[in-house]
């Protein structure tokens, strides 16, 4: 087999179109990857190093061979299937496709060792994936297998990646990525990803718009028609992605990245202007979370509080659930650090594309089958140690718990139930508390939009995740993007369904905020100032676009477009409505 390093020539220009999910434009190498391979660190080796990179990899090799012949010796009463699988991993580990190309590659291309690695497996699997023979084409699981141990034996005898780490040039390509492979680029610095699949509110895009780099999806073919090493340009705000552009064309795209710069460093004077209106109407804007480290960037931001906290992203990338005192500590982290300002920390959310490590992805319909709160009800000791680790951090600041995907009364009484039953443990263990922790409500099924009066009378506050809300209200899966040109929300029935929610809250006097995509969206930010809406949260990074936006909103003009848009069915009418509210 050729090594992967043939396939660095760069070849013809030409252009691929997707749904661009994070705005901005990056420019590098393409870096080809299978999903979850992100993991592995990227950084050069300085020429000097090499040989000792080598050395290491070499070692690492030597190991496993070692590892896998003590288990064929020590387990002698082993089923002979077992026996023949480590003698095929070893003798896979023998072939100089792995033991060898990827030192030429530590050498040539001066990559650590695990990339070398990676690229090299990379390139062998690919290889297998076009052999006809299905038992041959899936003895490509057996090479991810091998190398996985070889990359476990290498872990933690790395060097520290350079300061400007190489990942910077790199853009990230691959056939899908789930959100679980999506939340391990916060330890990376790529440049930029593009996918073949993927919706632009699916969690992976929502994760990848909070990194706040250049990415887009639904590029179809884009895995198998860019080759590693091949010069990218991708402008996310478009969805254009340039594959090997001309001089003239990446001229023109570091112009445009260099005044994106300039913006986004104007915008920075906004963090502590007051968020009003022009008519002096105040509007809170939040932050959604994914993990604790992201804090950091929600304060740089300069954000009223935290009105998402997706805690599900803590019980991804793991084989065991985090316990008690692991998810407090990381309540407790983001309380703290909050200092007093509210921090809702929504319920687990899995299920759909969400799923713990081995857990298939839930039913036959998995956006329709037990996710969320469905989920929490039906593994109530798990719930009931997410609970306790939430109401224990609720010491540490204004924490809040939100209860995603209600449809029910009932779920919210057994929810309810629930959290009494949280407090009760606690208060017999004399642990404390804040208790009057508020309890708010996602509204994101069409059923609890359309019959409010249960769960306005029992909450809170309410927060409308306009995501899902989209998803069940079209029936269109976020993540489906065959179906994504579907995806609308603008259709009058969504509009309808936000306003009237709004309303209701409002009525009942109980707080209300968006805190899905459509709240980090400034076309949609007058729109929903004119609904009525106050609150909003979205991701860190979109913050200050927002308030720039509320700064130049006079609220009696946006009110009277408002409410001619509710008054209307027409989605062309709609278009042109919102253009004028936007002009
Ligand atoms: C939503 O559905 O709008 C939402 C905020 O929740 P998530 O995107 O995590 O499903
Ligand atoms: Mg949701």
């Amino acid at each position: 087999m050729k090594p992967a390093e043939s396939s660095k020539a760069t070849g013809a220009s030409f252009t691929l179109h997707g749904a661009g999910v994070s705005g901005g434009i990056a420019i590098g190498r393409a870096h080809l990857v299978s999903t979850a391979r992100l993991e592995v660190a990227h950084y050069e080796i300085a020429l000097q190093d090499t040989e000792a990179e080598i050395g290491r990899f070499d070692r690492a090799i030597a190991q496993v061979y070692g590892e896998l012949a003590a288990l064929q010796t020590s387990i002698p009463g082993a089923p002979v299937e077992i026996k023949a699988i480590l003698s095929l991993h070893a003798m896979l580990l023998k072939d100089a496709n792995l033991s060898s190309v990827p030192r030429d590659l530590i050498r040539n291309r001066r990559c650590n060792a695990e990339w070398a690695l990676v690229l090299q497996m990379d390139y062998l699997t690919s290889q297998f994936e076009e052999i006809e023979d299905p038992y041959l084409r899936e003895r490509k699981q057996d090479i991810v297998q091998v190398v996985e141990r070889v990359l476990k034996a290498m872990l933690g005898t790395g060097h520290a990646p350079a300061a400007r780490s190489h990942e910077e040039e790199l853009i990230v390509v691959a056939h899908d990525l789930s959100p679980a492979d999506m939340i391990l680029f916060k330890q990376h610095q790529y440049a930029g990803f593009v996918t073949d699949l993927g919706g632009v509110t699916s969690h992976t895009a929502i994760v990848a718009r909070s990194l706040n780099i250049p990415a887009i999806v639904g590029l179809h073919h884009a895995r198998s028609m860019i080759r590693e090493g091949e010069v990218l340009i991708v402008d996310g705000a478009e969805g254009v992605l340039i594959v090997n552009p001309g001089e003239q064309v990446l001229a023109e795209y570091r112009e445009r990245s260099r005044a994106i710069g300039i913006e986004r460093q104007k915008l920075k004077r906004l963090r502590t202007a007051r968020s009003a209106t022009i008519d002096g109407v105040a509007v809170e804007l939040q932050a959604n979370i994914e993990l604790p480290q992201d804090v950091k960037e929600v304060k740089e931001a300069g954000a009223a509080g935290i009105g998402l906290f997706r805690s599900e992203f803590l019980f991804l990338n793991r084989d065991d659930l985090p316990s008690e005192d692991e998810q407090f500590e990381a309540y407790r982290e983001v309380a703290d650090a909050m200092d007093g300002r509210p921090v809702t920390i929504r319920t687990l959310d899995l299920g759909a594309d969400k799923s713990i490590n081995g857990a298939d992805r839930g039913g036959p319909n998995p956006a329709l089958g037990l996710r969320a709160i469905r989920f929490c009800l039906a593994e109530p000791q798990m719930f009931q140690t997410q609970l306790r680790a939430i109401l224990r951090a609720s010491r540490y600041g204004k924490v809040r718990l939100l209860i995603p995907m209600l449809a029910h009364a009932h779920e919210v009484e057994q929810t309810l139930a629930a959290v009494r039953h949280a407090k009760e443990t606690l208060d017999d263990q004399k642990v404390r508390y804040d208790q009057r922790v508020e309890i708010g409500g996602m509204i994101e099924v069409p059923a609890a939009a359309l019959s409010l009066k249960y769960f306005v009378r029992d909450l809170d506050f309410l927060s409308i995740g306009t995501n899902d809300l989209i998803q069940y209200t079209l029936a269109i899966d976020r993540t489906d993007d065959t179906v994504a040109h579907l995806y609308d929300p603008l259709h009058p029935a969504v509009l309808q369904l936000i306003a009237q929610t709004i309303r209701s809250a409002k009525r009942a006097k109980i707080p209300v905020a968006v805190c899905g995509e459509m709240a980090g969206d400034a076309v949609m930010t007058r729109l929903l100032l004119g609904f009525g809406l106050r609150e909003f949260s979205m991701h860190p990074a979109q913050l200050l676009a927002i308030k720039q936006q509320i700064l130049r909103t006079r609220v009696r003009d946006a009110e009277a477009l408002a409410a001619r848009v509710r008054r209307t069915h027409d989605p062309a009418k709609t278009r042109a409505l919102l253009a004028k509210l936007n002009a």
